[in-house]
């Protein structure tokens, strides 16, 4: 397997390269040359396998053989040992109609300890077998930045710098980042939003001098093997679902912010998996859902919302899911993004929107209904939502059709927003591991929203 910029101004790279150069060299995303297809045949195989098992058969096709299977058997273990559940990713039905994938039972209480206890191993092995030094740089909304830490935190020839944006992260996102006293952290917190945080990292990436010079290496879902390691819950939970329900496709409802975790569930479909709709949820910050209605992708103005991991207007991902609407034409991306730039929007045609409303259906989740639908699952079903899975769920009623078999993404644990659930007038009780967060000394500097600033804080901790 080679990987190829969106933009097509790379020549072709092998895994590891692609891995470590995160967003393309010409600005573009990485994306396999070729989306590798699974037969019929091997997914009734497949069925029958526990969740490493399948992580093994599935990157198996993205490595290519560039790491030994010993080796990458070894770190899929590792990677999924921190679980909390033997599963890692288990279903659990709500409504004949509706399932519920949990994908909270990492070490941070978020879907991307599934794909960052994952890259923190690969980080590590990259950083042995090049021996060289590696400085992970990236964004976060609050989970990615908890998670990426927890992946490395006091690992040998790794250093972790992390952008949130201040003030704007749960309190339990915020401890779970700057509690954590390896000297190996940095914690930058950002006077600003997600998409500001956001946008100076992607300028750190494009300045290749820069980039070379301190070894960045990227966490965010800009980077392509995120988006691989997260396609094995899908092919998960449609095996376990269609084994106990019988239906052939089943919709996937997925509470969207970066365009991450959806493109993953796009990804998997065109491997072969028979998915229905894919279903963006999203919340007031819903450029997604304009653009899955209208053909056009125009940033708004940011809210802060009660689920803050989806306040993001620019998503990253975005381009990626772009290419293959296009037919994989690196020169129309081009243009588009040129566009973009300039005019500070996306039009697609009237053919390319029908390909995109064939393959997702949209729902934004606005204020109070996110908080109603959170109290009446608990009222119904005794189940307490996340503000994030609420949105997955309410999309679901929204979008799927009568009989329809709906299996919807619980991205978070509740106790990570206690925020919104308190709203809800429900108290809950905290698992152990975060109520402890609550007695640990913080450890981050605040910086303004210049670039110079964040420049000038990462110097000083490169050279530490
Ligand atoms: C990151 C995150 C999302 C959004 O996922 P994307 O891949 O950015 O679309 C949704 N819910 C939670 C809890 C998250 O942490």
């Amino acid at each position: 397997m080679k990987y190829i910029s969106t933009r097509g101004n790379i020549g072709e790279v092998g895994f590891i390269d692609a891995f470590m150069m995160g967003l393309g060299n010409d600005g573009g995303l990485l994306v396999p040359k070729e989306i590798p297809a699974v037969s019929a045949e091997t997914m009734k195989e497949w069925a029958q396998l526990s969740y490493q098992e399948l992580v093994l058969r599935i990157f198996s096709l993205y490595t290519s053989g560039e790491i030994a299977d010993e080796d990458l058997k070894e770190m899929v273990a590792a990677s999924y040992s921190t679980f909390r559940h033997p599963e890692v990713t288990p279903v659990r039905k709500l409504k004949d109609d509706l399932y519920l994938l949990e994908l909270f039972h990492g070490p941070t209480f978020a879907f991307k300890d599934i794909a960052l206890q994952f890259m923190g191993q690969l980080y590590s092995y990259a950083a042995t077998k090049q021996g060289k030094k590696i400085n992970i740089l990236g964004a976060t909304s609050g989970d990615t930045g908890a998670s990426a830490i927890e992946g490395v935190r006091g690992k040998d020839g790794i250093k972790i710098c992390i952008l949130h944006p201040n003030g704007k992260v749960s309190k339990v996102q915020e401890l779970q980042m700057t509690t954590v006293q390896e000297d190996n952290v940095l914690n930058l917190s950002v006077e600003g939003n997600f998409d500001d945080c956001q946008r100076m990292i992607k300028e750190l990436f494009a300045d290749l001098d820069f980039k070379s010079a301190n070894h960045l290496a990227a966490i965010n879902s800009i980077n392509f093997i995120r988006i691989m390691a997260q396609t094995v819950y899908y092919f998960y939970a449609y095996f376990q679902v269609a084994k106990e329900t019988g239906a052939k496709t089943i919709n996937f409802s997925v509470p969207t912010g970066n365009f991450g975790d959806i493109f993953a569930g796009y990804l998997a479909k065109r491997m072969g998996l028979p998915v229905g709709k894919l279903i963006l949820a999203t919340n007031e910050n819903n450029i997604l859902e304009r653009f899955v209605h209208e053909g056009i992708y125009m940033p708004g103005d940011f809210r802060s919302t009660y689920s803050p991991s989806m306040d993001i207007q620019v998503a990253s991902n975005f381009e990626r899911y772009l290419y293959y609407v296009l037919d994989e034409n690196a020169e129309a991306i081009r243009s588009l993004m040129d566009d973009f730039k300039k005019t500070g929007k996306i039009v697609i045609d009237e053919s390319a929107l029908r390909k995109v409303q064939a393959e997702f259906a949209a729902h934004g989740v606005q204020g109070q209904a996110c908080l109603d639908t959170i109290k009446q699952y608990k009222a119904d079903t005794d189940y307490l939502l996340d503000p994030h899975s609420a949105c997955g769920v309410a999309a679901v009623e929204k979008c799927a059709g009568a009989g329809e078999i709906s299996v919807s993404l619980a991205t978070a644990h509740p106790a990570k927003f206690n925020e919104a659930i308190e709203l809800c007038g429900i108290e809950q009780t905290f698992p152990e591991q975060i109520s402890e967060l609550f007695d640990k000394q913080q450890k981050q500097t605040l910086v303004d929203g210049e670039l110079s600033s964040v420049v000038n804080e990462l110097v000083k901790f490169y050279n530490d």
